[in-house]
């Protein structure tokens, strides 16, 4: 590995300073998991590392019930798990990050470095979208929030502009009898890459859905919101007819590619399968709210 420079800010101003001063030789670092390997692998040559882990504002879990979450993109899966806020608000999002690698990736893995590494697999993504999260960036000239859905624009690029940072991912509150969950299919039983991978919240008033976003993961170049198959839900009861029909339109958006992990035709089924398995989980936790 060549020789780095390491820097570690302690706000988010400083760190936008150091980014900007080092332009496309400067590359962020929240847990390193993706960027050591990276590094060794010579895929990427940055001559200066910023870790943003000393940022406080980075490493905060801050909800209220009327703004909703404000997850700090370097918040560890581990802390994300260990939150009793996350699992009563948010929990197939916390389910999502305690699937990522193994105890020791996610002590030092973070949501915002799963989003930022631009992976159309990565595990916590669908889990966001499902969710309606939003990215805060903030750059020399600014911040912008951007819909996570939007976030990657293919494999390995996201809408981050040089210079900027991903500070922060802002949730909405869920609204009564709201619920979400994640499930993806590996071929191993644990540190492998999804296959398929979806996160499903739904919004219930009895038996009925009132709001429903559902998120594919690993079947396309970039994360999906599985619009129409959500909306198939709204206002519709929710027994097997609707979430067949939901099943069906997501197995329809899904665009996988051939590999050795799947064929297009096996992961486009189990995209439904994995749509239906999301959508009564939630529903099982949104009618216990
Ligand atoms: C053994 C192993 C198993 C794994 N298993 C899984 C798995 O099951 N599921 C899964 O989804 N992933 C898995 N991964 C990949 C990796 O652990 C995750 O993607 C992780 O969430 C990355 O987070 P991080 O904080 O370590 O990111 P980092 O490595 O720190 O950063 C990732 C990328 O994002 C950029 N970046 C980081 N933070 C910011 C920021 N705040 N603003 C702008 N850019 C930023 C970095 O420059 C880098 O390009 C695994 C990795 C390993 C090594």
């Amino acid at each position: 590995m060549h020789a780095i420079n390491y820097e570690a800010p302690s706000t988010v101003e400083q760190a936008i300073g150091l980014l900007k001063s080092h332009g496309e030789k400067a590359r962020p670092l929240c847990g390193g998991t993706d960027l050591i390997i990276q590094l060794r692998a010579g895929v990427r040559r940055p001559e200066y590392i910023i870790d943003v882990k000393n940022i406080k504002e980075m490493r905060q879990i801050s909800f209220d019930a009327k703004n909703g979450l404000r997850l700090g993109a370097a918040v560890s899966c581990i802390e994300i798990f260990e939150s009793e806020v996350m699992r009563r608000n948010y929990p197939g999002l916390t389910e999502a990050a305690h699937l990522i690698g193994s105890l020791q990736i996610q002590n030092r893995a973070s949501v915002g470095g799963n989003l930022c590494n631009g992976s159309p697999a990565a595990d916590s993504t669908p889990a966001l979208i499902a969710v309606g999260a939003r990215a805060r960036l903030v750059g020399p000239n600014g911040e912008r929030e951007v819909s996570v859905e939007n976030f990657v624009v293919s494999p390995g690029r996201t809408v981050i502009e040089p210079g900027e940072l991903l500070v922060e991912l802002l949730v909405p509150a869920p609204a009564a009898h709201t619920a979400d969950a994640y499930l993806r299919l590996i071929p191993r039983n644990e540190m492998d890459i999804a296959i398929v991978g979806v996160g499903s919240s739904l919004t219930l008033d009895g038996d009925k859905v009132t709001a429903a976003r559902i998120g594919l993961g690993a079947v396309a170049a970039t994360p999906l919101l599985a619009a129409k198959a959500a909306e198939s839900l709204i206002g519709k009861k929710l027994d097997d007819s609707a979430i067949d029909t939901a099943a069906r339109l997501a197995s329809d958006q899904a665009a996988p590619i051939d590999d050795m992990r799947g064929t297009i035709e096996y992961r486009q089924h189990v995209t439904g399968v994995l749509t239906r398995r999301t959508l009564l989980i939630a529903a099982e936790r949104a009618r216990k709210k």
